[in-house]
C-alpha cells in the first residue's frame, strides 16, 4: 500500500467511546474510601465529579455515546493522522512497517485534549462554574485550560513546581486561555502548606499537586476537580484514538502485530490499545500490547500490585493498581508526564493478567530514538512519547534480526516543541540514566497502606 498519511472523513469518525470494562476477564478491585476503607459509592465522589463521569467510571456498557457538542469540538483537530514512518523504516533498514498515530496535532499538543473537552462538557452541563486540577509537565493544564475556555468555565491549575520553573511556556499557554496557574506546593491549601513547612525548597510532585487541587475542589461548592489520567473515564475518552487508528489501518488493509504507547498514568496507552485489546479478548486477535515507561519511574515493571492512594496526602480513594508507593519521589527526568507513582487500574489489571505487557527504558536511549525519529520523520516528539518511539525502534530492529515482516503501531502522544530545553541537555550530553535502586524502591513500598 502506498499511502503515507491515512485520514478518515468526518463521517467515519467514532460516534461512541469504547469501554473496556465490558470485556475484561477480571475487573480491578473496586476503589476504597480513604477513611473507611470500604468500596466507595457514587455519593463519595459527587463533591468533586459530575454524576455523568462518576457513572462512566464504573459503567459496564461497551459503547458510550460521544455527546454531539464534544464531537463538534473534536472535529477541530480529529481525526488525527495515522502516518507510515517510511523514512524511519529506511533508517532502521527494517522489513517492519511502522505506523504512528499523531496526537501532537491537537491544539494542546497532546492527546490530553480528548478527555479535557469531554470532562469540561459534563461539568458544564452539571452547572459547575470552575475546575481545579494539577499538572505535571503542563500538558494537562494546557488541555484543560483550552477545554474550559470552550465551555466558559474558570480553571485553576496547580503545576508541579519543578515544571513551573523548567517549562514557563506551558504556563503561558494556560494563561492565554485564561487559566490561573499556581506553582505546587503552594500556600493556598493546607496540603501545600504542610509540605512547605517540612521542606520550603520542595520542587513538588504530581501526587502532591493532586492533593492541592482536590482540597480546592472540595472546599468550594461551584468547583469540581478534573484528572487528566489514571481514571477509568479518562481511558474511555481516549479510546477515540485507537478506534480511529484501527479504522485508518483497515483502509490500507493493515493490522498491527504490536501496539505501543508510553505510559505515565496509562491513558494514551489505554486510548490506542484498548480497542485492540477488545479484538484480542473477544476475537482472539494475536496482537501484542506494550506500555513503555521510564526506568527511573518503573511502575508497571517493578511496582507493587495492590491498593494505594492516588496522592501524597491520602485524600483520594485507594486504587487497585501497580504503584511505587505514594511517597515515591522520582528523579527529575525529562519526561515530566511519566513521573507518577501509580497507574491506571484498568491498564494495571491487563498487565497483571498478561493481556498487555510493559517495558522500561533509560532516558538517554529514549532521546537517541527521539532524535532519530525527528531526523527521519521531521516531527520533534515529546520526551514522553519518545518512550513509545524507542520501543517501536526496538521492535523494528528485532524484526530485522529475525528477518520477518511485522506491523508496528505506536502512539505519538504529543509534540516536543515546548520541551526543547530537554533536547538541549541531551545534545550537550548532560542527560543521566537513573536506575531506581532496589533499596529506594523497598523504602517507598514500605509506606503502602495496610489493607
Ligand atoms: C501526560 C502525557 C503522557 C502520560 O500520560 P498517560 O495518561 O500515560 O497517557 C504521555 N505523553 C504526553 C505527551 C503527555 O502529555
Amino acid at each position: 500500500m502506498s499511502e503515507t498519511k491515512i485520514l478518515l472523513t468526518e463521517k467515519e469518525m467514532p460516534k461512541k467511546w469504547y469501554n473496556i470494562q465490558a470485556d475484561m476477564p477480571n475487573l480491578p478491585k473496586p476503589p476504597l474510601h480513604p477513611v473507611t476503607k470500604q468500596p466507595i459509592v457514587p455519593e463519595d465522589l459527587s463533591p468533586i465529579f459530575p454524576m455523568e463521569l462518576i457513572k462512566q467510571e464504573t459503567s459496564r456498557e461497551r459503547w458510550i455515546e460521544i455527546p454531539e457538542e464534544v464531537q463538534k469540538i473534536y472535529k477541530i483537530w480529529r481525526p488525527s493522522p495515522l502516518i507510515r514512518a517510511r523514512r524511519l523504516e529506511k533508517a532502521l533498514d527494517t522489513p517492519a512497517r511502522i505506523y504512528y498515530k499523531h496526537e501532537g496535532v491537537s491544539p494542546a499538543g497532546s492527546h490530553k485534549l480528548n478527555t479535557a473537552v469531554a470532562q469540561a462538557y459534563y461539568n458544564k452541563v452539571a452547572g459547575i462554574k470552575r475546575l481545579a486540577t494539577e499538572t505535571g509537565a503542563g500538558q494537562w493544564g494546557v488541555a484543560l485550560s483550552q477545554a474550559c475556555n470552550f465551555f466558559g468555565l474558570q480553571c485553576t491549575v496547580y503545576m508541579v513546581k519543578v515544571s513551573y520553573q523548567q517549562k514557563p511556556y506551558r504556563r503561558t499557554m494556560m494563561q492565554i486561555f485564561g487559566a490561573d496557574c499556581i506553582a505546587s506546593p503552594s500556600n493556598k491549601t493546607s496540603a501545600g502548606r504542610q509540605v512547605l513547612e517540612k521542606d520550603p525548597e520542595s520542587l513538588g510532585s504530581l501526587g502532591m499537586a493532586i492533593s492541592e487541587a482536590c482540597e480546592d475542589a472540595v472546599s468550594r461548592e461551584d468547583t469540581n476537580y478534573a484528572l487528566g489520567s489514571v481514571l477509568n473515564h479518562v481511558t474511555l475518552h481516549q479510546s477515540v484514538l485507537g478506534l480511529e487508528a484501527r479504522e485508518q489501518l483497515a483502509k490500507v488493509d493493515a493490522y498491527p502485530d504490536v501496539v505501543i504507547a508510553c505510559c505515565g498514568g496509562g491513558t494514551n496507552f489505554a486510548g490506542i490499545a484498548f480497542p485492540f485489546a477488545y479484538d484480542k479478548i473477544v476475537k482472539g486477535a494475536k496482537v501484542r500490547l506494550v506500555a513503555a515507561e521510564p526506568s527511573a519511574c518503573p511502575t508497571l515493571t517493578r511496582g507493587y500490585f495492590g491498593y494505594d492512594f492516588g496522592d501524597v496526602a491520602g485524600f483520594t480513594p485507594l486504587l487497585w493498581m501497580y504503584t511505587l508507593g505514594k511517597e515515591f519521589m522520582p528523579p527529575g527526568i525529562h519526561s515530566g508526564g511519566l513521573r507518577y507513582h501509580g497507574d491506571s487500574p484498568l491498564v494495571s489489571q491487563l498487565v497483571h493478567d498478561g493481556i498487555a505487557e510493559a517495558r522500561a527504558y533509560g532516558q538517554t536511549a529514549v532521546f537517541q530514538s527521539a532524535v532519530l525519529f525527528a531526523k527521519s520523520e521531521c516531527f520533534v516528539p515529546a520526551p514522553e512519547s519518545s518512550h513509545a518511539i524507542h520501543c517501536a525502534v526496538e521492535e523494528a530492529l528485532a524484526a530485522r534480526e529475525a528477518g520477518e515482516s511485522r506491523t508496528i503501531l505506536f502512539n505519538l502522544s504529543g509534540h516536543g516543541m515546548l520541551d526543547l530545553p530537554s533536547y538541549e541537555d541531551f545534545l550537550a550530553g548532560k542527560l543521566e540514566d537513573y536506575q531506581l535502586p532496589e533499596d529506594s524502591l523497598k523504602e517507598a513500598l514500605a509506606q503502602l497502606p495496610q489493607i
